[in-house]
């Protein structure tokens, strides 16, 4: 990937999983796949293995991968033994792992033992010690993650940790680096573990010239902001316009549960923040073919995909752009509620904290971040600016919402000009409900392009069957 000028996964797990999620099953022909088989989920025609051992072998006879170094052991130091002289040669192996699984070897067993609610009591995972170095501490910085929120990271003098060069380790929060009282050039012991970020376990020696006590800066190194202590974090407030936060609020700005701009994920947002397209995320709305081209990646008919999707975002319930906002605090869940309260963002950014905290399920913690999302001018004007652009948020429970009252829906096939999700809300915000199954209750079945089995079950109920076309006149009415 880093070849092709592409993103490289973040691990393993990510390239595996994100292989498989492909919509094109030739592009994950494509990647190098491959996979050490150990268990078998249910089997039928055969006699099922009585062991571990003996399962594994069957798998193997079937043909698939399984890893030839597991051993049977007789007691607990055999398994030990085991778990040390694999530790030895874990550099020496072709992919990386973090210790042993200890598995009881009978079926049988192994039931009787059973199962905690999310693991196994027949097997346990052992492992191996995090690899620790020793190095010097060249700097402390702050770094703003995708929340605000700010973590210590100590820039290090780079130490070889078995093959993997490490140059910064996290120090968690300010609490941590005072208790362990981390300060520039003192002498530390860091720790990495699989594919968790490298961190300062301890000081070892504190050096002749020992730098200042560290201390959390009282606004965001990136934009300046305020900076709000939560708990033992400290969190920037600059939200929407801080520049490290900028990507992934973009990210979630455009996501499914918030505007849902099909086309608008993660790469293209981080690809046009670098290139300075986007600044904000009302710069959505003033993207236009040429800007969009400029990109890696896009075509003339990808970027007419775009465009229309970023038009189609336009028209979203109040609820939805609430959450898209990513105001501190407020779920999609909470985003509903405030939207079923207040039912206009102006109420809702008018609304005092005696006015939030009223709502049931509304929190000291949500109303004060609230208040404080609004206070700020800064947000006021993105608003503004996404509401000019043509951004039309509506309440789901006005005049329209009632509309399809006790109305309930069924869709089947492939709609042209919605996503079932989005077909979905239509009815929803007009009062109806939308249901998986037909039955003699339902009011519509709207049929797409080749669709199932409930087209003939709508037919043999007398259900009122719609196209797309139907759909699209009753909802415009
Ligand atoms: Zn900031």
């Amino acid at each position: 990937m880093i070849e092709r000028g592409a993103s490289a996964f973040a691990n393993p797990r990510n390239a595996a999983a994100g292989s498989l999620r492909q919509l094109d099953s030739k592009v994950t022909a494509k990647r190098p796949l491959s996979f050490y088989s150990y268990e078998i989920m249910s089997m039928e025609g055969a006699a099922e293995p009585s062991s571990h051992t003996e399962e594994l072998e069957l798998l193997k006879k079937w043909g698939f991968k399984v890893y030839s170094r597991y051993r049977l052991c007789e007691d607990i130091e055999e398994a030990i033994d085991f778990h040390t002289s694999l530790s030895k040669e874990r550099d020496t192996l072709p992919f990386e792992i973090d210790g042993v699984v200890i598995k009881v070897n009978s079926k049988i067993l192994a039931e009787n033992v059973g199962s905690r609610s999310r693991s196994p009591r027949w097997a346990i995972a052992f492992k191996f010690k995090a690899r620790r170095e020793i190095t010097t501490v060249e700097d402390i910085v702050v770094q703003v993650g995708r929340t605000g929120k700010l973590t210590p990271v100590a820039l290090l003098n780079p130490v070889d940790v078995s093959g993997v060069t490490v140059s910064r380790a996290t120090l968690h929060n300010a609490d941590e680096v005072a208790k362990k009282d981390i300060r520039v050039h003192d002498t530390v012991r860091i720790e990495r573990a699989g594919d968790v970020i490298p961190a300062v376990v301890e000081r070892i020696t504190t050096n002749t010239a020992r730098g200042e006590v560290f201390s959390m800066p009282s606004r965001c190194p990136v934009c300046d902001s305020a900076i709000i202590k939560d708990g033992a974090y400290h969190f920037c407030s600059g939200g929407l316009s801080c520049p490290s936060q900028l990507k992934r609020s973009i990210t979630h700005f455009a996501s499914r549960g918030a505007m849902d701009i099909e086309y608008l994920g993660e790469k293209t947002v981080g690809a046009m923040v670098e290139r300075g397209i986007l600044n904000s995320v009302e710069d959505i709305y003033k993207l236009n073919n040429k800007s969009i081209l400029e990109l890696e990646g896009f075509a003339e008919k990808s970027a007419q995909n775009l465009l229309g999707a970023i038009e189609k975002s336009k028209t979203i319930p109040l609820a939805r752009f609430i959450f898209a906002l990513g105001i501190r605090n407020i779920g999609e869940h909470t985003a509903r509620l405030l939207s079923d309260h207040f039912e206009s963002m102006e109420r809702l950014a008018g609304a005092s904290y005696e006015d939030l905290i009223e709502i049931n399920a509304i929190g000291p913690e949500a109303a004060g971040s609230i208040i404080r999302f609004f206070a700020d001018k800064k947000k006021i004007k993105i608003i503004d600016s996404l509401l000019s652009s043509g951004v039309t948020p509506y309440i789901e429970n006005g005049a329209r919402s009632r509309k399809f009252k006790d109305m309930t829906f069924v869709f089947t096939g492939t709609l042209k000009e919605f996503t079932r999700e989005e077909a979905k809300d239509i009815v929803i915000s007009l009062g109806g409900r939308v249901s998986s199954s037909i039955s003699a209750k339902t009011d519509y079945l709207v049929a797409g392009e080749s669709p199932g089995s409930k087209y003939n079950k709508a037919q043999k109920l007398g259900v009122s069957i719609l196209s797309e076309e139907g759909f699209k006149e009753l909802i415009s009415k």
